[in-house]
């Protein structure tokens, strides 16, 4: 049984993993970067190792190092987070060489389900809807043409090691094919170092919908319902929302049968998603496999009741699967809005710097996933993630009208952040009726970009104080008098009109 777990990443999911061992009574240890040594999960696991210079390359995919610090700790399984060294498979098959249980699927699955034309193929074997496209890399323009004449206009060129949206190109007509081409291949060769490509339709207006599932070592695998993460910029996601707005129980029933065969052909282990786009008429294909906890796992907690870190630890023990898929139901409707330090003015360019003041919001319904505190630096050398917020609401219009209130109670100064976009987004009408597809963001660009229009309350708040500086300074009103006045700002519905003295 595991004891001491190593995790071998930082921010909000190292702490929240920390919290899940610590119920269960396993130590934990932490490792971290120069950038990092005063950061959250630091402070709060049992032991810390320092495991290199800020960059990544250094410290948080440096495998020696983690390793190292996992013997030094005595540590007997590794749980990778997401993201750094969580989907790659050399990382996995060396934690199983040195003895070490990997908290994840084996390197087998990790390496299929890593290259999307590999994955495609298995999909296509196993029964399972993929968008229509290329059976394998694209090699040369013509090649690449005659896909084109078979599936017609438009199409992606995706690269089969992406992520993170990165080496996709849309061509909308056969004159851009020669260059998006070029550009998705080198965009991949650099992030990837791989630059195969391969042919995908484009999908008009699409839904992203996402399967979560748990497969154990004894060839059982449960799915705990969908993610809807239509809401992205740059094609990665910041709201996402459980049950799906537009899913009826037939189709949710079939895609969660799709995201077990799916597990099932790669003889899966441990906990993963399966990311479907889904079009307007509700027809679904394979994406992709997340062969590791996602960002959003919570708002699946909070709608099915579960503990995921948990269930990946008792997996990687051997334990066959503590749920039955007829046990499990979706219970109300949960939301999750992602914090970050970015400037959404500017293209949602990352935005590090020092946090001078943070109000939490808290009361029913409320969770909040974070590693930042007051006088914490947000170092420029990772994502910029600061916090999750998850609400729960007994129905979508409670759970949507929650995360307003608590977005207006979210406050976070020193840094530039998107919690006033993510207000913005809350209030749009198609975010409202639940009617968006991934294009939410580019449609309501005007709408939600309206971010320096100041609320009719913080209009208020403005010419109340404008108005005492004047009543102390020129009028030298007592303090009593003033006190009274601010108690009583609220009966003076627009301030302005007294202030006209
Ligand atoms: P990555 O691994 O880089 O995240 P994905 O294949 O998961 O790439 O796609 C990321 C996003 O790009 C999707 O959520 C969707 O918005 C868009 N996308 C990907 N493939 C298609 C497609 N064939 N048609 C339309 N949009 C797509």
């Amino acid at each position: 049984m595991i004891q001491k777990v190593l995790v071998a990443n930082r921010g909000e999911i190292a702490v929240r993993i920390i919290r899940s061992c610590r119920e269960m009574g396993i130590l934990t240890v932490a490792v971290y970067s120069d950038a990092d040594r005063k950061a959250l999960h630091v402070l709060y696991a049992d032991e810390a190792y320092h495991i290199g210079p800020s960059p990544s390359a250094d410290s948080y995919l440096n495998m020696d190092n983690i390793m190292r610090a996992a013997r030094l700790s005595g540590a007997d399984a590794i749980h990778p987070g997401y993201g750094f060294l969580s989907e790659n498979a050399s990382f996995s098959a060396r934690c199983q060489e040195e003895g070490i249980i990997f908290i994840g699927p084996g390197p087998d699955a990790i390496s299929t389900m890593g290259d999307k034309i590999t994955a495609r193929k298995t999909m296509m074997e196993a029964g399972v809807p993929v968008v229509p496209g290329t059976d394998g890399e694209i090699r040369s323009e013509e090649e690449a043409l005659q896909i084109i004449g078979d599936i017609g206009l438009p199409v992606m060129i995706k690269a089969s090691a992406g992520g993170g949206g990165k080496g996709m190109r849309l061509v909308k007509n056969d004159k851009e094919v020669t260059s998006a081409l070029r550009a998705a291949r080198s965009e991949a060769r650099a992030a990837f170092g791989d630059d195969a490509v391969f042919i995908e339709k484009y999908i008009e207006s699409p839904h992203h919908i996402e399967y979560q599932i748990l497969a154990d070592k004894h060839g059982n695998a449960i799915h705990l319902f969908e993610r809807e993460c239509s809401v992205q910029r740059r094609h990665q996601k910041i709201i996402e929302e459980t049950p799906s707005p537009i899913l009826t129980p037939l189709r949710r029933q079939q895609m969660g049968d799709a995201a077990i065969a799916a597990a099932k052909a790669v003889d899966y282990c441990g906990a993963g998603t399966i990311e479907f786009i889904v079009d307007k008429d509700l027809n679904y294909y394979f994406l992709e496999m997340n062969t590791r906890l996602q960002v959003e796992h919570p708002i699946t907690e909070r709608v099915v009741g579960v503990d995921l870190v948990k269930e990946q630890i008792h997996i990687a023990n051997g334990e066959p699967l503590r749920l039955e898929q007829e046990e499990l139901k979706q219970q109300g409707h949960a939301i999750e809005c992602r914090v970050y330090a970015e400037d959404p003015e500017n293209n949602f360019m990352p935005a590090p710097g020092k946090v001078t003041h943070i109000d939490i919001p808290y009361g029913v319904g409320i969770r909040v996933d974070g590693s930042i505190y007051e006088g914490i630096e947000i170092p420029l050398f990772y994502d910029p993630l600061m916090a999750k917020l998850i609400v729960w609401g007994k129905d979508r219009q409670e759970a949507l009208e929650r995360s307003q209130r608590a977005l207006k109670e979210f406050k976070i100064t020193g840094v530039r952040n998107n919690l006033r976009f993510l207000e913005r987004i809350l209030q749009a009408g198609a975010f409202v009726e639940g009617n968006y597809s991934t294009h939410f963001i580019d449609e309501n660009k005007d709408f939600l970009m309206a971010l320096d229009e100041c609320p009719d309350e913080c209009e208020d708040m403005v010419i109340i104080t404008a108005f005492m500086e004047y009543l102390r300074r020129v009028k030298k009103a007592s303090p009593k008098e003033m006190t009274a006045l601010k108690n009583n700002w609220k009966d003076y519905p627009r301030v302005r009109s007294v202030f006209k003295l």
